[in-house]
């Protein structure tokens, strides 16, 4: 299992795993359990709080997460197929990193009242709620991330994905790295 970054993998390899509207599962083997668990594992050792399937190059619909992470405690939720089944109408911006595009922290607008279903490791439908709105957020990154969908689409100001083979032309580069708009925060957790 080895996480696929804009840092590590060409633009190709990257949009092939990224990019891809991830299979939903017909029910949860005891393969795909121990596929579950060492996902959730290399969540926590990226110290994170979410990470989905295919951004260890796996198209299946599952991910994990943990936002008690953030606190030290661990309460992880492992989903097979998670699917909204509500939404508010409410939004709200919040900052967010993403495992797959290290050192980018953005403001993502996302709403703050969702309900998700989902099969659990024991193969049983549950229902998540949100009871705050980290645990919203990682939903839909999550989910977003199985759609093929990164934050960066999510937000209004344009941000370009640098890659690891891309040309970066003399001006913008910052050590190696374009520096993005001012508008755009720095965050030290990744939530995936
Ligand atoms: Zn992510």
């Amino acid at each position: 299992m080895r996480l696929i970054t804009n840092q590590s993998s060409n633009k190709e390899q990257f949009e092939k795993n990224l990019r891809y509207m991830c299979e939903p599962v017909d029910r949860v083997t005891d393969s795909l359990k121990v596929v579950a668990l060492d996902l959730l594992e290399m969540m926590y050792r990226s110290n994170a709080i979410g990470l989905a399937a295919n951004q260890v190059g796996l198209k299946i619909r599952l991910c994990a997460l943990d936002p008690a992470w953030m606190q030290g405690q661990r309460i992880p939720i492992i989903m097979f197929n998670p699917e909204f089944v509500e939404c508010g109408e409410e939004m709200f911006k919040a900052p967010e990193g993403c495992l797959s595009l290290p050192e980018m922290g953005l403001q993502v607008p996302r709403f703050r009242n969702v309900k998700v279903k989902f099969l659990g490791l024991d193969n049983q439908e549950y229902i998540i709620k949100d009871d705050n709105s980290l645990l919203s957020s990682v939903l839909q990154h999550e989910i977003d991330h199985l759609d093929g969908v990164l934050m960066t689409d999510r937000i209004v100001e344009r941000v370009d994905i640098i890659y690891k083979d891309t040309i970066v032309e003399g001006g913008i580069a910052v050590n190696g790295r374009k520096e993005y708009c001012g508008t755009l925060e720095r965050y030290t957790r990744s939530f995936t």
